[in-house]
């Protein structure tokens, strides 16, 4: 990355009390642990792994729903935190988020046009109503749905229709980033591909950075500049998408990839599936923590845990056999 980042995290952790007390009352979770990133302005960071890792909590400290336990969020390099009240306001404005579950998140008694004018008024950006009207309707125009769609409430629209409004009401503020929190989960498979599509579209048209999340790397293919790779808490291996695809470091990585229906021709062929247990993440062991899973693991990598370190131009990886 050679542009100064738009949006960065600084050794981002947030510990939870455990949930219940069935697994080991008292204990806390290392939802993410020490996590760092760097968004260019414009690029796309895709942020993968499975359910559980730490996405959604590492997104949620990214737009200050979720405060750290420790680290911080830098915007345009300055510091979420530490702004007041109308600093804090400006730069959520700029930094927006999209939700995975997109009927969870739109209220079911507003109609599409007062979800998307409600950001519009909340910063002043229109005055009166016939300005709303017309911006809602290019909003919605922009996201492929219709002016007249406006009138209408989100339980009379599909899930992919829903998400393009929830997309609307993201971009009605001209945001510089938008986190996406695995925004196709929830829809059909022939519909992701049109939402990721429109991502792009829209990217292209508008120019902002997207960190976006996704559960696996097929889905993030084609939208994705970079790629990290998230394994309980922690970024596993990062890197280009040209790297991380054709040269994965990490075995988790390679595992994830071994998943993906159609890889890259010089990806690694044969299917790997991962056996052994997922370590609670109120119990994590005291090396490497997906030596449990791991087809390398040795001795070493169940008493030393990996840090992530270089392992080509851009590319680096926590496993002590990652080369060089
Ligand atoms: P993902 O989005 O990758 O599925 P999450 O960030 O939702 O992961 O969760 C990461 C871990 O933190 C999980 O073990 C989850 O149970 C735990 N967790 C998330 N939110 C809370 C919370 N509010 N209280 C307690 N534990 C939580
Ligand atoms: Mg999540």
């Amino acid at each position: 990355m050679t542009a100064a980042p738009i949006l960065a995290a600084e050794n981002l952790t947030r510990v939870y009390a455990a949930r219940g007390r069935l697994f080991g009352g008292g204990t806390a979770v290392r939802a993410v642990d020490g996590v760092s990133l760097a968004l260019a302005p414009g690029e796309t960071l895709a942020v993968v792994g499975e359910s559980g890792c730490g996405k959604s909590t590492l997104a949620r400290m990214l737009l200050r729903l979720v405060a750290p336990t420790s680290g911080r969020v830098l915007y345009a390099g300055r510091d979420f935190a530490a702004s007041d009240a109308a600093g804090l306001r400006e730069m959520r404005r700029h930094v927006q988020m999209v939700f995975q579950d997109p009927y969870g998140s739109l209220s079911p008694r507003r109609t599409a046009g007062q979800t998307i004018a409600e950001p519009l008024e909340a910063y002043g950006i229109v005055r009166g109503a016939a300005e709303r009207r017309e911006r809602v309707a290019a909003l919605l125009r922009a996201v492929g749905l219709l002016p007249e769609h406006a009138a209408r409430y989100p339980a009379e629209f599909s899930g992919g229709q829903r998400q393009r409004i929830g997309i609307a009401r993201a971009l009605a503020v001209e945001p510089r980033v938008i986190v996406a929190d695995e925004p196709v989960s929830a829809l059909d498979v022939s519909v992701q591909a049109q939402i990721i599509n429109l991502f792009q579209d829209l990217q292209a048209a508008r120019g902002m950075a997207y960190l976006f999340i996704a559960h696996d790397l097929a889905v993030v293919h084609h939208i994705a500049d970079r790629v990290a790779v998230m394994y309980l808490g922690r970024i596993v291996e990062s890197g280009p998408k040209r790297l991380v695809y054709s040269a994965p470091q990490h075995p988790y990585t390679r595992a994830l990839l071994s998943a993906v229906p159609r890889p890259d021709p010089d990806a690694p062929r044969h299917r790997m599936v991962l056996e052994g247990e997922l370590p609670s993440p109120t119990d994590l062991p005291p090396g490497c923590a997906f030596a449990t899973r791991c087809p390398l693991a040795q001795p070493r990598c169940r008493a030393e845990r990996p840090d992530l370190r270089p392992v080509a131009e851009g590319q680096a990886a926590a496993c002590h056999f990652a080369a060089p």
